[in-house]
């Protein structure tokens, strides 16, 4: 039996959690680079006002100057009783891009506002585009559903994991480890999806 041909995705991200999360979701065929292994290429601004918009002009950005199949996550946390945000906003919701400490605080303050509107639902969400050669292929959507906790708990993941409760259960994301996370997450939902468009 000969081994599958490995498939080169290029992660457009420079953030080192997302990045090991898909290589880890992905199966072993694909072989994952990310921006860390392309360090000329610019920052591309998240300008667009939903996670699939932000998706595309990344892939798009990052696959008009890099060569073969561009992936990129945009991805947030969705909570109902603030309308939705952090959403798009959830890197840089206090103000400081990737300050998860930042955030999650003024997650904390924001709901401590609203008193007694408990069990505060919310989502994980997670939009991936596709690219190539500067255009989009394919896009994809994942998510999560749970609840916010208001004492954060746990040391695995990252962003909002020590906040979120995933629903049927009682431990925060930020307390599974990392393959239970893994399996359950709105990046592995929208990776599934990629995986079965991919092989098609
Ligand atoms: P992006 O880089 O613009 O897609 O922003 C992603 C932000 O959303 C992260 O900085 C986190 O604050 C949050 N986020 C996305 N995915 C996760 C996750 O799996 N766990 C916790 N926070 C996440």
């Amino acid at each position: 039996m000969t081994a599958p041909d490995k498939i080169t995705l290029i992660v457009a991200t420079r953030n080192a959690h997302k990045a090991a999360e898909i290589a880890a979701i992905l199966p072993p065929r694909y072989e994952v680079r990310t921006l860390a292994d392309y360090p000329e290429a610019p920052e591309v601004e998240e300008t667009g006002s939903t996670f699939a918009a932000n998706a595309e002009l990344k892939a798009c950005a990052i696959s008009a100057l890099l060569p073969g199949l561009v992936l990129a996550d945009d991805s947030g946390l969705c909570v109902d009783a603030l309308g939705g945000y952090p959403g798009v906003l959830s890197a840089r919701y206090a103000g400081v891009h990737g300050n998860d400490a930042a955030n999650n605080a003024k997650l904390l303050r924001e709901l401590s506002h609203l008193g007694s509107t408990q069990p505060f639902t919310a989502r994980f969400m997670c939009a991936m585009c596709v690219a190539e050669g500067g255009r989009r292929i394919a896009e994809f959507v994942g998510s999560v559903e749970g609840t916010i906790t208001l004492s954060p708990r746990g040391e695995h993941g990252f962003g909002y994991d020590p906040l979120f409760v995933p629903q049927g259960g009682s431990l925060t994301m930020a307390e599974l480890p990392a393959e239970r996370k893994n399996a359950i997450s709105h990046r592995s939902d929208a990776l599934r999806r990629f995986c079965e468009w991919a092989e098609q």
